[in-house]
C-alpha cells in the first residue's frame, strides 16, 4: 500500500508495512529474536549463498529493523535506508563505507560535535586526509576538489548557529567535477519533512534519528539513506563488518511508532520555532537570533528555497551580557528543560559555552564562531504562549 503522489503524514504511517498475515496484528510486531531458524542445511546455505531471500541473524537483517528502513527510504525519496544504533553509527558506517587509505574528504567546519572528532581524529588515523571548509562558500569547495576526493559532507541547517548550505549548487559542482563524489548530507535538523537533500541532488543522506524521527526522547538510533547499490554496501561492509551498530527490533519499534505523528509533529515543532525566533527578534535583552526563517538571516533566501514547508524547531540566540548572563538565563528557566539532544515533545536549551564547551577558553570559543552569550533550543510542543511565557520571565530575571 504505497504510492509516491501520497503526501508524507500518509507515507510516515503506511508506508514500508506489510500486514501481518499470522495474527492481524495491526502495529508492525517487534520480532526480538537474535537468529532465524532454517528448516534445513540447504536452506541455511541458499539463504548465506544470497540465492534466497530470508532472514538469518539480526545484525544481517531483521522483519522489524527492515519495516522501518523501508519507510525511512520512502520518506526521503530514496531507494533504500539502512538503520543503525545512533547517529553517529550511522554517519561512521557510511564514511567507512565510502573512504579509504589515502583518500580525501571535504568537510563543513561547522559540525555536530562528535561528528568533528570522526573526521578531524578518527578518519585521519587510518590514512584518510580531511579538509575543513565553509560549504556555504562554493569556492572553497571548488578550491579544495582533487582527484583523491571520495566525499563532500556537510549539514544544513548546522549546529548551533543554523548556517545554510545550498545543496543543490554542492552537487552541481562537486558532481560536475566527478560524478563518483559522494555528497553526503547530514539531514537530522530539517528531516524529509522539510527537506529532501537526495531530489536536491545529494547522493547520501545520514540522520540521527534519536532527534526529530523518533521524536520522544527514549532512543538512540540513525540512518543512512541513498541508492539500494550503495546501501547494500554499507549494511555488508560498513555495519555488518566495521561499525556493527545495528538498531535493535525494539529500538525499531518506537521509531515506527514515533513516526506515526510525523508531520503533525514537525508542524507544530516549526510554528513554535517561528514564534519563538519573532519573540526573541524583538526582545531587547537578546543581541542576535539565528533561526533561518527569518529575513534578517545569512541563508534565509536558500532556506527558502529548499526547505519546503517551514523552517524548523532549532532556534539559536545570543543572551546580552556574555557568558554569566547565558547562565543566569538559562538557570531561571522554569517550563524549558536544560538538556542536550533536540526534537523531543518537550523544549529542550543548552548553553554552550557553560556546557557543551565548557573546557574552551573564551579565545577558543572565539575562534570556533560561539559566542559566550548563545543558547541553543529545541522547540518543542507545548503551546507557544507558555515555553514564550518562560522564556519572557527568565530575561526579566537577568
Ligand atoms: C545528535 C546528532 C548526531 C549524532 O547522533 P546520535 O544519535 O547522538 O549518535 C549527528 N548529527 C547531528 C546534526 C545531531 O544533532
Amino acid at each position: 500500500m504505497e504510492n509516491k503522489n501520497m503526501g508524507i503524514g500518509t507515507r510516515a504511517i503506511h508506508a514500508g508495512i506489510i500486514k501481518d498475515k499470522q495474527y492481524g496484528s495491526l502495529t508492525m510486531p517487534v520480532y526480538q529474536s537474535s537468529t532465524f531458524y532454517f528448516k534445513s542445511c540447504e536452506e541455511g546455505g541458499r539463504r548465506f549463498s544470497g540465492q534466497e531471500d530470508g532472514y538469518i541473524y539480526t545484525r544481517l537483517g531483521n522483519p522489524t529493523t527492515n519495516t522501518l528502513e523501508r519507510k525511512v527510504a520512502s520518506l526521503e525519496g530514496a531507494e533504500a535506508a539502512a538503520a543503525t544504533s545512533s547517529g553517529m553509527g550511522a554517519i561512521s558506517s557510511a564514511l567507512w563505507t565510502i573512504a579509504s587509505a589515502g583518500k580525501h574528504i571535504i568537510a563543513d567546519s561547522t559540525l555536530y560535535g562528535c561528528t568533528f572528532a570522526l573526521l578531524s581524529h578518527g578518519l585521519p588515523k587510518y590514512g584518510v586526509e580531511v579538509t575543513f571548509v565553509n560549504t556555504s562558500n562554493l569556492d572553497e569547495i571548488k578550491a579544495n576538489l582533487k582527484e583523491n576526493t571520495v566525499a563532500v559532507y556537510l549539514e544544513t541547517p548546522a549546529n548551533p548557529n543554523l548556517k545554510i548550505a545550498d545543496i543543490s549548487a554542492i552537487a552541481q559542482l562537486v558532481h560536475g567535477y566527478n560524478k563518483d563524489i559522494k555528497v553526503v548530507c547530514d539531514n537530522t535538523f530539517a528531516t524529509p519533512y522539510l527537506q529532501k537533500p537526495l531530489q536536491l541532488g545529494a547522493d547520501v543522506v545520514v540522520h540521527s534519528a534519536t532527534k526529530y524521527l523518533n521524536g520522544h526522547g527514549d532512543v538512540i538510533a540513525g540512518f543512512v539513506v541513498g541508492k539500494a547499490d550503495f546501501i547494500t554496501e554499507v549494511k555488508m561492509s560498513g555495519i555488518k563488518d566495521m561499525t556493527g551498530c545495528v538498531m535493535s527490533p525494539h529500538d525499531a519499534f518506537l521509531v515506527l511508532r514515533g513516526l506515526k505523528t510525523f508531520e503533525l509533529r514537525m508542524k507544530r515543532h516549526c510554528e513554535n520555532g517561528m514564534a519563538i525566533a519573532k519573540f526573541l527578534e524583538a526582545h531587547p535583552k537578546v543581541e542576535k537570533v539565528y533561526y533561518p526563517g527569518l529575513e534578517g538571516h545569512k541563508g534565509y533566501e536558500i532556506a527558502k528555497k529548499q526547505m519546503t514547508a517551514g523552517f524548523g524547531g532549532m532556534v539559536s540566540f545570543e543572551i546580552k551580557g556574555g557568558k554569566e548572563n547565558g547562565m543566569k538565563f538559562v538557570n531561571a528557566l522554569e517550563l524549558c528543560t536544560i538538556a542536550v539532544s533536540l526534537g523531543d515533545a518537550e523544549t529542550l536549551v543548552e548553553h554552550p559555552a557553560s556546557m557543551t564547551h565548557s573546557t574552551y577558553t573564551a579565545e577558543d570559543l572565539k575562534e570556533a564562531g560561539i559566542p559566550e552569550g548563545l543558547v541553543r533550543l529545541s522547540a518543542g510542543l507545548e503551546n507557544a504562549e507558555d515555553i514564550i511565557a518562560d522564556l519572557s520571565q527568565a530575561l526579566d530575571r537577568i
